[in-house]
């Protein structure tokens, strides 16, 4: 297949491949046959300074697909290391992710699934349409519910076969963030003891993305607690939308506080706050309600990481504390908006506690709960609220201490900010498993309309109230694996 470069206008600058080989291997991507454009975000094209004809181009379908290099790329594999399930895993790096480079918007681009790298172990370097799709509207969807997260340019496939579970079919995924380094990347360099390249990492994220830090008279401690900063506030958006990631390894784990590394994730349907989303993960280690506590360890496998930088246990430790308080905060904050109240009062976490017991009693459906709350708020009429409980009682006599706490906010008020809070549409695993069937007979209509809905998710759309309904009976047998 050809070797050539594609013009897509696009500026280049190369901040980490600044840091030297060796934090890197470079190499091109491996071309696929016969490339099909299965989806693309316009808003991600301009977000990187990419024309949204160009988007379009079959130029553009080559080199995301890695078959030509964009003029001006450099394309590398990063090497990192990290924790899997708690255990100790060794290098690790880009198995099938090439980092193309950053814009000068100061993003990078990368393709995943675009072939074989030094680190790919003993993978075969792709992706699979199915996960591709699942990335490309996750992505997009947690952008849209203002949740810090990577984002997606575009998905392309080909037919040439992929060997998972079954036999299925290639894809490749355009993802753009401003950084994908990952805790395991200082993991990588602490544990082979190369502390010159250790500093120069911490050096380059302190510069180039927490440059407060360096006015600190401990840079390395601020920089641990700058991460740990918004690494809870991450936790407190997934917590509040209700978002499992399902594999929360420290390779996963971004230094920008960002959701990376789409898997086995899910959107809770009913509200099981021990649900485990990733078939693999047998114990349940990243289940749910477990999210908070693991980013704190990894947070932890990073302080470790820091140490020699750091110096000092103690400053370690107390440059981790914060979080004990600023993921509670940051929760309650998230849910305070959820239920429309304004600003903090007496009694609001009595009612939030109140009321996301009541919902685990019930295994009540979090997204619709939240939604028709938000409209009964705005109504007057709490009815299609109350059918959701079996148990009636308990729900009135949370809903009468909740009216309270309304009437101070202004109710008006409340529910406007409640529609804007809560989303009617997410994406459940049965409704990005439709988009895929399809997807894999040719008709990528189901994703696009997806996508316009996750694009908009707090909007009502009418004419697309299927998609923001009960999941079907068929949904909860769905098997999502750390196979992609
Ligand atoms: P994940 O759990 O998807 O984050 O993957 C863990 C590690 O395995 C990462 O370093 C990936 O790059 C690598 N990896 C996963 N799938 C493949 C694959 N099909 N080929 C090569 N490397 C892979
Ligand atoms: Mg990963």
């Amino acid at each position: 297949m050809q070797a050539s470069t594609a013009d897509l206008g696009l500026d280049w600058k190369h901040g980490f491949a600044t840091l030297g080989p060796d934090f890197f291997t470079e190499l091109r991507p491996t071309p696929l046959p016969d490339p099909y454009w299965v989806g693309t975000s316009d808003g991600v094209a301009r977000l990187i300074g990419l024309d949204v004809r160009q988007l379009r181009s079959d130029e553009a379908l080559q080199a995301f697909t890695g078959n030509q290099l964009p003029a001006g790329a450099r394309p590398l594999a990063s090497v990192y290391s990290g924790h899997q399930f708690g255990i100790w895993a060794g290098q690790l790096g880009d198995g099938r992710a090439i980092l193309l480079g950053e814009t000068t918007c100061g993003h990078e681009v990368q393709l995943k699934g675009a072939g074989r790298t030094p680190y790919s172990r003993m993978g075969d370097g792709r992706a699979v349409l199915r996960s591709s799709i699942r990335e490309f509207l996750c992505s997009e969807a947690m952008h849209a519910l203002g949740v810090h997260t990577s984002r997606a340019l575009c998905i392309t496939g080909s037919p040439a076969p992929v060997r998972r579970e079954e036999v299925e079919t290639a894809a490749v995924v355009t993802r753009v963030a401003q950084s994908f380094i990952r805790f395991g990347h200082f993991e990588h360099f602490a544990a082979s003891g190369q502390h010159a390249q250790l500093r120069a990492l911490a050096d380059y994220v302190i510069d180039r993305y927490y440059p407060q830090c360096r006015d600190d008279s401990h840079p390395y401690a601020a920089l641990l607690q700058a991460v740990s900063e918004r690494t809870a506030r991450l936790m407190a958006q997934w917590q509040a939308v209700g978002f499992c990631h399902g594999v929360m390894n420290t390779d996963n784990m971004s230094i920008l506080g960002l959701t990376i590394d789409y898997g086995p994730f899910q959107f809770l349907d009913a509200f099981v706050p021990g649900h485990v989303c990733n078939h693999s993960d047998t114990q349940g280690r990243y289940a749910y309600n477990r999210q908070p506590n693991v980013a704190y360890w990894n947070l932890h496998c990073l302080a470790q990481a820091l140490l020699p930088l750091i110096g000092d246990d103690e400053q370690a430790r107390a440059a981790l504390e914060p979080y004990k308080t600023l993921f509670p905060a940051e929760f309650m904050a998230r849910m305070r908006a959820k239920l429309g109240l304004a600003e903090a009062r007496d009694g609001d976490g009595v009612l939030i506690d109140g009321i996301l017991r009541l919902l685990a009693q019930g295994s009540v459906d979090y997204t619709i709960f939240w939604r028709r709350l938000s409209h009964a708020v705005g109504s007057g009429d709490f009815e299609p609220v109350r059918d959701l409980f079996a148990d009636r009682a308990a729900f009135d006599a949370w809903l009468l201490s909740y009216s309270e706490l309304l009437v101070l906010s202004g109710r008006a008020l409340a529910a406007n900010l409640m529609l804007k809070t809560n989303p009617k549409f997410v994406l459940r695993n049965h409704l990005g498993e439709q988009a895929i069937r399809a997807a894999k007979l040719g008709d990528f209509g189901e994703l696009q309309t997806l996508q316009r809905l996750l694009e908009n998710p707090f909007d009502e759309h009418p004419g697309h109230d299927a998609y923001a309904a009960f999941p079907p009976d068929w949904a909860s047998s769905i098997e999502i694996s750390c196979s992609s």
